[in-house]
């Protein structure tokens, strides 16, 4: 049976204002010439940074790799303390794209620690954003937990403590900040900062909304995107999903029988790789 496939994209997908605020320094520094380098991949998506790296940004993942007399720009989500060190010492230029999102992590976790809270932050400890946060905290007063399967504080954890402060990685999803708080009601003095960003929030309640009206979705951005990521793993528990970086992962099989098409994308993903992914659905017979 042939008929006309309907695409929709949700209401919130693609560039957050921290990757357009990161975009802007970095167009605007190579624009103005000079070495100029970014310290960690400066947003999670290899076709935007693939793009830059062609104009002349360097990508460095140690602080020691920047060369005297260059521009450094500080990655979207952050480096650790030492490496923030390191930089200071040289003798380069300093430009923060840290998101003002993520710097309210740091912040609100330094409030937690100069009241007498034991800092817990919600996220995955492996992720560039999480570890920069934790190295701003000293060893001993505070842990990680990322509130998957077991991995979330207990009782006897709980009873060594009576003021505990909850802070969460910008890009968890509500569910996994919940599982991470909920065991801990019952502390005597429980101070709980939802730091989920509201870009990622929106990306994730308008991509729920939408999966569940239509009978296949696409969600596009990096592999290496936690964002994104999250996007696909609420998507694929209500329809059948993928997870694509460009159009040219797209396979016309994903489409047989499938009449409506949800389009969601992670808040680093470029507009253009967006449209070249809708141009392609709607162009397939
Ligand atoms: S997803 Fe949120 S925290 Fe991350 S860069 Fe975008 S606005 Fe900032």
């Amino acid at each position: 049976m042939k008929y006309k496939r309907e695409v929709y994209l949700a209401d919130y997908a693609g560039f957050c204002f921290g990757v357009i605020r990161i975009a802007k320094i970095i167009e605007e520094t190579l624009a103005g010439g000079g070495e100029v380098y970014a310290l960690g991949e400066p947003i999670h998506n290899p076709i935007k940074v693939g793009e830059w790296k062609k104009k002349g940004l360097k990508v460095v993942s140690r602080a020691e790799d920047v060369r005297s007399g260059s521009t450094v720009i500080v990655r979207a989500h952050g480096v650790p303390l030492s490496e923030w060190k390191i930089l200071e010492s040289k003798d380069v230029k300093i430009l923060d794209g840290t998101c003002p999102l993520v710097r309210k992590v740091y912040d609100k976790a330094d409030f937690l620690l100069r009241n007498g809270y034991f800092v817990i932050i919600a996220g995955d400890p492996s992720h560039p954003e999480v570890k920069a946060e934790a190295s701003f905290l000293p060893e001993g007063k505070f842990k990680i937990f990322t509130g998957k399967n077991s991995d979330i504080p207990d009782d006897n954890f709980r009873r060594n403590y009576k003021k505990i402060g909850v802070v969460a990685q910008t890009t968890l999803s509500d569910q996994l900040l919940k599982n991470v708080v909920i065991p801990l009601i019952g502390v005597e003095e429980l101070l709980v900062f939802n730091t989920i960003c509201y870009e990622t929030h929106r990306r994730q309640e308008s991509a729920k909304n939408l999966a569940s009206r239509v009978d296949l979705m696409i969600i596009i951005g990096g592999k290496n995107s936690s964002n994104t990521t999250k996007l696909y793993q609420i998507c694929r528990e209500i329809v059948d999903s993928y997870h694509i970086e460009s159009a040219d992962e797209l396979n016309p099989e994903w489409f047989l029988g499938k009449k409506k098409v949800g389009i969601t994308a992670g808040a680093s993903t470029p507009d253009e790789v967006i449209k070249d992914v809708i141009n392609w659905i709607e162009t397939l017979s």
